[in-house]
């Protein structure tokens, strides 16, 4: 959808913020028209908070010192998808019912998605397991091929990709760039299969006896993704599996899972075989149906606790699957007496809010301990601290994640937002002190506003109280009170997730002290969201993580691989 907005720069005021500018046919009367165009290019760019201006079209019949204006309203999805499942390297129709999928933004339905049957599901299988005796005897060097043209195909979508995020989730589009981001990474260290799957050896053993080790994949896993990392998340595991000789079958979460469909889409142009690559929509009926199904070998899946806990880890251990079952969270930053305090807001900013609170590694307990002072100290560095953190979380601007200026988008949807208010009313309730309130907030222009949410602080946060204990999934940060560093991991050791937790800090003693003691299994030093990078395992514990090896890394590589030990002897 294109707009005219203008006739000379100045009127670039009147682009609406969530529209990009896209064309500007500038005047040109001067003899160098390219230097003209060059000049309007930077004083576009230095003028104006859209980071690209697409094309610069010279008009030789308008002679005026000025420019048309043009800007688009830059949304991927303009009709309404009909969503497929894509099995043995075919897009076919589901017989299940149709949901919508809803730009939380907007309202507007932008997509149809099955859910898929179960023998939809087993087609899926069938043609992955048909797909495996080839697949895994590629060379791994020619797998890895396969990859390297689906990353190539990522990045030239880069920007596609990032904003059909936004759109069916509701983030930011800079945040939606990090994820596509972080999904692509996950591609590019999947490339180095062939040395990340390497065995082992050693020689004589015995006397004329040689022993050595070799990685094989195992057949058909299945993949369960969360609707709040709709792109990336199911990507800590696909690359891998696919690299390493295994088929999948990806299940998107189906609150949002145009960006999985997107992938499907441009792994079957980087030419990775029919039936290696399957993904079929659904809900719970193709969740079960994995765990029970007798080729599936494993399931990787990432969720809520409940599902993680109860249904995926126990429901693999009955049927006998390897699983990685990764749950939910509940994150505590401790602020020391000798931290940056700017850089810490800052940081704490990003971690408490950013992608309105959805996010596994966000922190969401804000604890100021008072190591080394006394309690008169210790009451005025919690003062400080906590006015710095609530002045901060308000000026955080909210709206449509497709605006460039605006830094945290609606929740997921209007049930997601009413589950985070009630968790402010027992805030209230239990008596935390509401010192910045998200509901006080008012979407302007045609959005939901049931779906935005501003940020909230609530202090004098006591662990026993509800907000500081459960996972709120939302922009709500605790400001808690710890005497000493001691006190402080005693809460993170009463809470009984373990996902992530920050220290800031400029002492080494106390980093060293908090990562060796913390029972959590990713944890920031100076950092607010410790998320581990594709060639780390993104590492988890207590109630966070059920399983024995993690995603991504080496671990996820022998996840997705049999160990098998040749003992050899030539007579
Ligand atoms: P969810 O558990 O509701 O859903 C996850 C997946 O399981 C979806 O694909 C969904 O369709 C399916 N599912 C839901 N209920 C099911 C059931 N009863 N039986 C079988 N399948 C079911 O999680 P969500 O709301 O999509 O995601 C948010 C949660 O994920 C949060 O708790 C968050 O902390 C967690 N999460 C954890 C990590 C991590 O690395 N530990 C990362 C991202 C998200």
């Amino acid at each position: 959808m294109y707009q005219q907005v203008g006739e000379c720069a100045n009127t670039l005021a009147n682009v609406p913020k969530n529209w990009r500018l896209c064309e500007i046919q500038a005047g040109l009367s001067q003899p160098c028209q390219q230097r003209t165009l060059r000049d309007w290019r930077a004083y576009l760019l230095a003028r104006s908070h859209w980071p690209t201006v697409i094309q610069l079209t010279p008009v030789p019949s308008i002679i005026l010192e000025g420019a048309i204006v043009m800007a688009i309203l830059e949304e991927p999805i303009q009709e309404l998808l009909e969503l497929q499942n894509y099995i043995d390297g075919e897009w076919v129709d589901s017989e299940g019912e149709m949901r919508d999928v809803v730009n939380p933004a907007t309202g507007r339905a932008i997509a149809h998605v099955p859910i898929s049957t179960e023998a939809e599901f087993d087609q899926a299988v069938a043609a992955a397991q048909a797909a495996f005796a080839d697949w895994r005897r590629m060379p791994a060097l020619a797998r890895a091929r396969c990859l390297f043209r689906l990353k190539d195909l990522l990045e030239e979508n880069f920007e596609e990709l990032s904003r059909i995020q936004t759109m069916e989730h509701g983030k930011t589009i800079d945040e939606s760039r990090g994820e596509t981001r972080r999904g692509i990474e996950m591609c590019e260290v999947a490339t180095g299969i062939p040395t990340l799957m390497m065995g082992q050896n050693l020689e004589d053993v015995a006397s004329g006896i040689d022993e050595y080790l070799i990685r094989q994949p195992l057949g058909v896993f299945g993949i369960i993704g969360p609707y709040n990392f709709p792109f990336m998340v199911p990507m800590w595991f696909i690359p891998f599996a696919i690299a390493t000789g295994n088929c999948v079958v990806v299940k998107p979460s189906s609150e949002d899972p145009i960006s999985q469909i997107k992938i499907a889409e441009l792994a079957e142009e980087a030419g990775i075989p029919a039936g290696v690559y399957n993904l079929v929509n659904g809900g719970r009926s193709v969740v079960s149906r994995m765990i029970q199904h007798p080729d599936i070998k494993g399931v990787a899946f990432v969720g809520s606790t409940p599902v993680a806990r109860d249904v995926v880890y126990k429901g693999c251990g009955a049927t006998g699957k390897r699983v990685i079952a990764q749950g939910g969270a509940k994150n505590f930053a401790l602020v020391m007496p000798d931290a940056d305090l700017p850089a810490t807001i800052a940081a704490c900013m990003t971690s408490f809010y950013g992608n309105a609170g959805q996010r596994c590694l966000a922190n969401s307990n804000l604890v100021v301990v008072g190591e080394g002072l006394n309690p008169q100290e210790h009451q005025a560095f919690y003062r400080r601290v906590a006015d710095a953190f609530a002045e901060a979380a308000s000026k955080i601007s909210i709206g449509y994640g497709l605006d460039e200026s605006v830094q945290m988008g609606p929740l997921r949807d209007v049930a997601k937002k009413q589950r985070v208010v009630s968790y402010i009313e027992k805030g209230i309730a239990e008596g935390a002190k509401l010192v910045l309130d998200g509901r006080q907030f008012t979407i302007q222009g045609d959005y939901v506003p049931d779906a935005f949410l501003g940020p909230t602080v609530f202090e004098d946060v006591t662990p026993d109280m509800t907000i500081a204990k459960e996972e709120v999934f939302g922009p709500l940060g605790a400001v808690m009170k710890a005497a000493n560093m001691d006190e402080a991991i005693q809460m993170i050791h009463a809470n009984p997730f373990g996902n992530a937790a920050s220290i800031f800090t400029g002492s080494g003693k106390w980093a060293r002290e908090f990562q060796h003691r913390v029972e959590c299994g990713n944890i920031g030093i100076n950092i607010g969201i410790a998320a581990p990078m594709a060639m780390f395992p993104f590492s988890g514990m207590k109630d966070s993580f059920f399983g024995d090896l993690h995603g991504q890394g080496q671990d996820v590589v022998r996840f997705f691989t049999e160990s098998k030990v040749v003992i050899q002897r030539w007579f």
